[in-house]
């Protein structure tokens, strides 16, 4: 008897017969249909519906719960007024609608890092709805459809005495994060390949980011993702089977996971397989999805309104109030930082990634000319940031240092290699360039007479040089303008040296 292949699920299930991928050939009949839903935690202090802090990283296992958050019989929930804000201000970035009224509900289901047996989520009135995010990919415009962004609360956390659940003999429930506010954003399946996904994903987490609701880390968990996708055949509206896709930590596992299961159905279709409806997770050792349960029977919530908040009336005069406190938005920015100072598209997305990028190249621009302060910012100093693992902002020198320091290079009193080794000497310490370069002499030699002079004695002592540039070799100019410059511990001005050694030389 031949073996069949199955695959069984972590909840003992047999579900999906799967191929793996093998060639990129099947794939091009098919058109994938990806939509995401992300879960994002809000900066604000406390939790969704208690006083507890909201910070729960690094704090000792359940120091940070109280009656309400550990779900114990007879407290009442009261609604984070922040968390409601930072959700209206998150729907208006991503063009949303804002009814003018909403309610909570309860979402029962069972799982030990839920101590209540329900989440308080959002059912069928979302804080709102409707929306839409653009952005371009390889160059062109697409626009994502937003089906709702809406209000809940965070679970507490698992921790396995073992490396999977399945091994396991037994778990800890760390109540910590158990109530922080999460918002959730639903998109419509628009995306048609994984560079799609990816891009929709950098570029709401830079708006949430921008707009300070969220820290964006995929790593920690605090901005994370799901997918749904299905195939089609490419020309056809008829939806196929739609596969869940979680674990993924990282824009690049996105990217693969998406990748990897396009591939994988495509696999399977060509093959005259059918596609099971299930969860897969991402396993990033094997660079595969993988099933986790089948999704044959809905799970039923038996959601309801929750009974111990009141519903909200958000009306018109209030959602003005959040719109009068958004801020420019990324792709705005860009657009107008491109105008005002002549950059090109690609300077200025990657100039207004962060908002403090942007916040820190406008300051600059208006000190010292524009192309300057792009070229240091997103050369020297994106280097060293990187290097050193702290942003300009919150490095030592911060963005009025190096206003200083491009002052003093583009007034011609120190050149461009000292002001290189001052940047990289003064980044974290910290420090007035101008005062380090008075103490220590490290301004600019342009006194033409006494360039000359050192120019002079080095044409003497390279008389094998100059007579090869004589010749016709321009590279030796380079290894004269080399020695002038190191004759005069590298204060001399490059442009200046290289000029008078031509005359010298002519
Ligand atoms: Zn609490």
């Amino acid at each position: 008897m031949a073996h069949l292949a199955i695959a069984v699920g972590g909840d003992g299930r047999v579900s999906a017969q799967t191929a793996e991928p093998q060639t990129n050939s099947a794939v091009s009949a098919y058109e994938a249909v990806i939509g995401l839903e992300v879960h994002a935690q809000l900066l604000t202090r406390s939790k969704m519906f208690c006083a507890c802090s909201a910070e729960y990283i690094g704090k000792p296992a359940n120091s940070n719960t109280c009656p309400v958050c550990l779900g114990l019989p007879g407290v009442l929930p009261v609604i984070n007024r922040q968390a409601v804000e930072y959700t209206v201000l998150t729907a208006l970035a991503l063009n949303c609608e804002i009814p003018e009224f909403t309610k909570f509900d309860r979402k029962n289901y069972f799982y030990p890092d839920l101590p209540k047996g329900y989440q308080i989520s959002q059912y069928d009135m979302p804080l709102s709805r409707n929306g839409w995010l653009e952005f371009e990919v390889e160059g062109a415009p697409v626009r994502c459809g937003i089906t709702r962004v809406h209000l809940e609360e965070d679970t507490g956390t698992l921790h396995h005495a073992g490396d999977v659940l399945q091994s396991a003999r037994s778990s800890l429930v760390d109540l910590n994060r158990a109530g922080v506010p999460l918002m959730e954003i639903v998109g419509e399946p628009d995306l048609r390949s994984a560079e799609a996904a990816r891009e929709y994903l950098v570029r709401l987490r830079q708006i949430l980011m921008y707009i300070g609701v969220n820290d964006g880390n995929l790593e920690q968990g605090s901005f994370r993702c799901d997918a749904n996708v299905s195939l089609r055949v490419r020309g056809s509206d008829a939806l196929g089977t739609k596969v869940e896709i979680k674990n993924m930590n990282s824009f690049r596992a996105v990217h693969r996971a998406l990748q990897y299961e396009i591939e994988r159905q495509a696999a399977v279709l060509a093959g005259g397989g059918t596609l099971v409806q299930e969860t897969r997770g991402w396993v990033e050792a094997r660079g595969a999805t993988v099933s986790q349960r089948s999704k044959e029977y809905a799970h039923d919530y038996r959601y309801f309104p929750e009974p111990d908040l009141p519903p909200l009336a958000l009306d018109s005069a209030y959602t003005e109030r959040v719109r009068r406190t958004m801020p420019e938005l990324p792709a705005a920015r860009a657009q107008r930082l491109q105008e005002k100072f002549g950059l090109s598209a690609y300077d200025a997305a990657v100039l207004t990634a962060a908002r403090e990028d942007a916040d820190a190249y406008e300051a600059l621009a208006s000190q010292v000319p524009a192309k300057l302060a792009a070229n240091w910012l997103m050369g020297d100093v994106a280097a060293l940031a990187n290097e050193r693992r702290v942003a300009l902002h919150r490095s030592g020198l911060g963005v009025d240092g190096l206003a200083a320091l491009l002052r003093l290079l583009d007034a011609g009193t120190i050149n461009g290699p000292t002001a290189k080794a001052l940047l990289e000497e003064l980044y974290e310490s910290g420090g007035d360039p101008a005062a380090v370069v008075q103490e220590r002499g490290l301004g600019q030699l342009d006194d033409e007479a006494a360039l000359l002079a050192i120019v002079d004695e080095v044409i003497a002592a390279n008389a094998a040089a100059a007579a090869d540039f004589r010749a016709g070799k321009e590279a030796a100019l380079g290894r004269l303008v080399g020695q002038v410059m190191k004759a005069t511990g590298g204060k001399a001005q490059p442009q200046l040296v290289n000029r008078l050694l031509r005359e010298r030389l002519a």
